[in-house]
């Protein structure tokens, strides 16, 4: 298996969740390979700063567990539509990173800061896995509105890039019927009719759900049924994740159970197990 989420983590106040703690809890789940994505970038974040160099030397540890991704904040290098991130991008790539994120600025997701950064990381080859959030202020993540229009702009933008959404609200979207699941962050029930990110996926070769944390793991259960058969019908475009970064054991480890649970029982196809679980992420990845 090979996770696309994780972090090592210190929020102010709180036990830190060390390397150690990482690797051992890929250890109990069984899970060989992990994106490690540094957090704290961007000042919109609660979390000390784990930043790429904090990634990179961690991969150097431990170079057949950990997969680094490198982040920036797009407003970094002069606040500008027209900062040139590539030379730090190469600078990052040769030293192992495979990938962009966390990306947590909170700027609409369409900001041509934001639109400066994507087309670069494509143009590096690195694929782009970002929070989407509702609203400008209060937490991180981009912003995007309900149905996503500003994620279409910018699959259409910059065809070159790949994005991996994550998070409430872009998980929101798996059901059309969103009025009302909007009012919570993990909406229940079915999924009456698929909602924008199917038909997204559909459109733009260039989009991919990690399905880590509360959220995706909400997604896909929310309406059992459902979720196996989009698993199955999307299973070229989702990527195991499980945003291990606190203590807590559970959380993290339940998407885990759940795809061995749904492989067993013949739910989802073995192909569209071994691709989310890890051959999605090879093929992104380069690796
Ligand atoms: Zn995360």
């Amino acid at each position: 298996m090979l996770d696309i989420h994780t972090h090592i983590l210190t929020v102010w106040g709180r036990k830190p969740f060390t390397e150690k703690d990482l690797l051992g809890r890929m250890d109990l789940l069984g899970i060989e390979k992990s994106v490690l994505l540094p957090l704290g970038d961007s000042p919109e974040t609660n979390f000390f700063r784990f930043g790429t160099e904090d990634a990179v030397r961690v991969y150097r540890r431990h170079p057949d567990r950990i997969i680094p991704f490198c982040c920036v904040d797009p407003r970094a290098g002069g606040n500008s539509p027209e900062t040139d991130f590539l030379p730090l991008l190469n600078y990052y790539r040769e030293k192992g990173c495979k990938g962009f994120g966390e990306l947590t600025a909170n700027l609409p997701v369409d900001d041509p800061l934001c639109i400066n950064l994507y087309r670069q990381c494509g143009e590096a080859g690195m694929p782009v896995l970002f929070h989407l959030y509702r609203k400008i202020g209060g937490f991180y993540g981009l912003v995007d509105s309900p149905g996503l229009p500003g994620l279409e702009k910018v699959l259409g933008l910059c065809p070159e890039t790949i994005f991996i959404g994550h998070a409430m609200v872009f998980w929101d979207e798996i059901s059309y019927d969103t009025g009302t699941a909007r009012k919570t962050e993990y909406p229940a029930g079915p999924v009456k009719l698929p909602g924008r990110i199917q038909s997204l996926m559909e459109k733009y070769p260039n989009l991919y759900g990690d399905l880590s944390a509360g959220s995706g793991y909400n997604a896909i259960t929310r309406d059992p049924e459902y979720g196996y058969d989009f698993l199955n019908t999307y299973r070229d475009r989702l990527l195991l994740g499980t945003d291990l970064c606190h203590q807590e054991p559970d959380i993290p480890g339940k998407i885990v159970d759940y795809f061995r649970r749904s492989r067993e029982s013949g739910r989802i196809s073995e192909t569209a197990y071994l691709k989310i679980v890890e051959d999605n992420a090879r093929r992104i990845l380069g690796i």
